[in-house]
């Protein structure tokens, strides 16, 4: 580390299962920090020696995260640059590392990240569903009463919903989220970047159907459709109007329009219709 920076915990992505996403800029970081904190040396093991890769390896879990913390600080302070990385994909993202980057936030060390994978961004951009507006909510609860709390809150949220899931829970959570969601749209994205890669996208109940599904996968669904009566109609009819005005089709207009506002786009299309009539 040069003279004049200050020592860095470099939070850095790695790949979800293809290791050829990994980019140069990733080799670069870890093969110049001091070392690399990582879940499982095991696992971190394998991709350093892909990339004869020989930095130091230390463990960073949940369980420890407040001792390994103290330990990470004191690399810092002895002016050595510190890589964290999780198994797979981002570090912090359902997987440790937000007690670190607090307290070396708190500490005044820099903080780098260095992109790559994330599992929840490819499902989502290859699902179908909606992409302006999500949440990514990571991994229900294990205990079906607590995951069935946790969906009834999501219920009425109106974006694209984001979940990781492991496979032995899979089928449950697929009938959870029918039973409290309805039959919406979703998509259950598996074993991505892998050679088996695959997308099931159909309703909730179409999904319910599916059997045996093993791998690693993400779930997606639809978020709650905004009742055209909830959303200021006049305000909605205003945009039509100018659409038409400005030279657009009315159908194509009206899907604009519902689509902006995440608007049922068959309500929206009768109601506008219905209004012309009455003027
Ligand atoms: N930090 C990771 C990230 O940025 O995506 C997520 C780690 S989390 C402990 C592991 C979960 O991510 C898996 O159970 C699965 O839901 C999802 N996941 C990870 N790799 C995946 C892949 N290749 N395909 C589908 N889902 C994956």
């Amino acid at each position: 580390m040069s003279l004049n920076r200050k020592a860095t915990l470099f939070l850095v992505a790695t790949p979800i299962g293809n290791l050829s996403e990994v980019s140069d800029r990733t080799l670069n970081v870890l093969n110049d920090v001091a070392v690399i904190a990582c879940e499982d040396t095991r696992n971190t093991l394998k991709l350093l020696s892909h990339f004869d890769i020989h930095t130091r390896m230390i463990t960073y879990h949940n369980f420890n995260e407040k001792e390994s913390t103290r330990g990470i600080i004191r690399f810092l302070e002895e002016g050595k640059d510190v890589a964290l990385v999780s198994d797979a994909g981002y570090p912090l993202i359902s997987d440790p590392g937000y007690e670190l980057v607090n307290e070396v936030i708190r500490c005044g060390y820099g903080i780098v990240t260095v992109s790559g994978p994330n599992a929840a961004l490819n499902a989502l951009v290859a699902s179908g569903l909606k992409t302006s507006h999500y949440l990514f909510y990571g991994f229900l609860n294990a205990k079906q009463s607590q995951a069935r709390k946790e969906l009834e809150e999501l219920k009425d949220f109106p974006y694209t919903l984001i979940f990781y899931e492991a496979p032995h829970r899979i089928e449950k959570t697929l009938s959870l989220a029918l039973q409290v969601f309805g039959d919406r749209k979703a998509c259950l994205a598996r074993e991505l970047t892998k050679l088996h890669e695959e997308y099931h996208r159909g309703s909730l109940s179409e999904l319910c159907n599916l059997k045996d599904l093993k791998g690693e996968m993400v779930l997606i669904i639809e978020g709650k459709e905004k009742q055209t009566e909830d959303i200021d109609q006049n305000e909605l009819m205003e945009e039509i109007d100018q659409l038409v005005k400005e030279g657009m089709r009315t159908k194509e207009a009206v899907n604009q329009v519902a689509e902006g506002h995440q608007a049922s786009k068959n309500t929206l299309y009768n109601a506008y219709l219905k209004r012309k009539k009455e003027l």
